[in-house]
């Protein structure tokens, strides 16, 4: 069984990534953004506490987090085990996993900021299916439209540049101190995040020991 952190900077490509993984993998993809969100969308009473702090940009609670990370892991739907996204953010939710749960490895994908800045404000989702488009390196064959189901592209309402300036400096003074800590464990693969997904894939892969994607 394996178990994975994956990390980096909002736009970095942890969503695609993961789903390059999981696939022959097996893995279990975990993230937290997305089960958020769907709580957001469902207008769930989780999803009303979270809604003006998520389209901030800004961390919601650590025990909100905490208990929805608790509650997914318990389902036991992982026999091959899980990759973990959007979690640990601080170094008080790296310690409550830590406690818990061993980990194989931290992938960390690793982009500068002038590059995520491009990335996210020309990020789009479908508002039906979820799928992830990029106006300037994934777009959609017709325009607006999603390729899969043909649902509406909207754009994430923390994408905005106040709100990626929130999340930036969150990442910088909560998250990376995570990094740091993993780091002294040595579970940190460092990739760059820039070149395509097949190559970020591949040196994931290479990285990890991992048989190469299909
Ligand atoms: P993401 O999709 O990972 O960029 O997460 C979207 C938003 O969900 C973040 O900006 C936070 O508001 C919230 N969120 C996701 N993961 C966490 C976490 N581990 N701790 C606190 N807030 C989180």
């Amino acid at each position: 069984m394996r178990k994975y952190v994956i990390m980096g900077v909002q736009g970095s490509g942890k969503g695609t990534q993961s789903t390059l993984m999981r696939r022959d993998l097996e893995l279990t993809h975990i993230s937290v953004g997305d089960i958020l969100r769907w709580h957001v969308q469902e207008h769930t009473k989780i999803g009303a506490q979270v809604r003006r702090t998520m389209t901030a940009g800004e961390l919601v609670s650590d025990d909100l987090v905490e208990s929805i990370v608790r509650d997914r892991l318990q389902q036991h739907d992982w026999n091959y085990g899980f990759l973990i996204d959007g979690f640990p953010r601080n170094v008080r939710q790296a310690s409550f996993f830590l406690e818990s749960y061993d980990i194989d490895g931290v992938i960390h994908l690793d982009l500068p900021d002038e590059d995520v800045q491009k990335r996210v404000l020309s990020r789009r989702l479908c508002a039906n299916c979820g799928m992830d488009y990029n106006l300037i390196s994934d777009r959609p064959e017709v325009e607006g439209k999603c390729d899969v189901c043909g649902g509406k592209l909207v754009t994430r309402a923390d994408d905005t540049p106040e709100a990626l300036a929130a999340r930036l400096r969150d990442y910088y003074s909560k998250t990376e101190p995570v990094l740091e800590l993993f780091r002294r464990k040595e579970y940190v693969l460092t990739v760059d995040a820039r070149p395509d997904p097949a190559t970020v894939q591949n040196a994931i892969r290479a990285g990890l020991g991992l048989p190469p994607g299909k």
